[in-house]
């Protein structure tokens, strides 16, 4: 059952980062992302998916332009409350190796001051995990359930917004499929906005509701799934399109 309040809208006005003297990692980028979507941020390494991700939670501030939430200017809003509602989910989640897993998912909760104890069980409920992994270290858990942590931690203070860079990335394939579809349920069940970078566009196609292809800094492509799989979006889309359907071809003839 979707919440009342979907998650927040988020816009990009000619966005631009450079770094240096080098062609811009992010160039002129005027999107408008729908409260409550689910996009997929798909391009191939370098095209600067990651840095135009960060101008939204400010790790990156832009060289120009400017990026709203819910039509306010990111670079007006203190940082802890603008990083509080913005759940920020990287590859190799970046647990802390010294910390048990209920204080990881509970840090951003201390950070703010506010108490936790019921909130941990509640996390690890919500990502599928037993509740007494909450006393493991990290190191004790497989990568999947280490990465449903990060998940749960992004989420802890209740954000409506949830960036992921390349969440699965580092995942076998069959954990990576279930735990996309996890965080897909999750993100329906929470009407959150959801953002997802990922160079993997079956991925994009599986679980996103609008996919953005971005190459050299710019979006080439702004479809849905299904438009992208009936061919629209132009080459640089479709040779990323390209990939899992040939694989799934190339199955399909094995199977024959
Ligand atoms: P992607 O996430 O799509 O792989 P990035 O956004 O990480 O791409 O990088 C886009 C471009 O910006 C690349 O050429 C990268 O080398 C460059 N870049 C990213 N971060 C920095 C940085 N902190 N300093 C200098 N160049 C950077
Ligand atoms: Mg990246």
């Amino acid at each position: 059952m979707p919440a009342e309040k979907p998650g927040p809208t988020v816009a990009f006005h000619g966005v631009t980062k450079s770094f240096g003297e080098a062609a811009p990692a992010v160039g002129d980028v005027t999107l408008e992302i729908a409260g409550g979507s689910f996009v997929a941020l798909v391009g191939t390494s370098g095209s600067g998916k990651s840095t135009l991700l960060k101008t939204i939670n400010r790790l990156v501030a832009p060289t120009a332009g400017h990026v709203m939430i819910e039509g306010a200017d990111v670079a007006d809003r203190p940082l802890p409350a603008l990083r509080r509602g913005i759940g920020y989910v990287f590859q190799n989640v970046g647990l802390f190796p010294h910390l048990t897993v209920g204080d990881n998912i509970a840090l951003p909760l201390r950070i703010a001051g506010r108490a936790m104890e019921t909130r941990v069980d509640e996390m690890l409920d919500l990502v599928e995990l037993p509740r007494d992994l909450a006393r493991r270290m990290p190191a004790q858990l497989s990568g999947g359930q280490r990465q449903r942590v990060g998940v749960a931690r992004a989420l802890v203070a209740g954000p409506k917004l949830l960036l992921m860079d390349e969440p699965f990335g580092a995942l076998d394939p069959v954990t990576r499929d279930s735990l996309g579809q996890a965080v897909r349920a999750l993100h329906d069940r929470l009407g959150l906005t959801t953002i997802m970078v990922t160079h993997d566009m079956a991925e994009a196609l599986l679980l996103a509701t609008r996919v953005l292809v971005m190459q050299q800094g710019r979006i080439v492509a702004d479809e849905t799934p299904q438009h992208l799989l009936a061919g629209h979006g132009g080459d640089a889309a479709q040779a990323l399109v390209a990939v899992p359907r040939t694989q799934a071809e190339q199955l399909a003839a094995l199977a024959r």
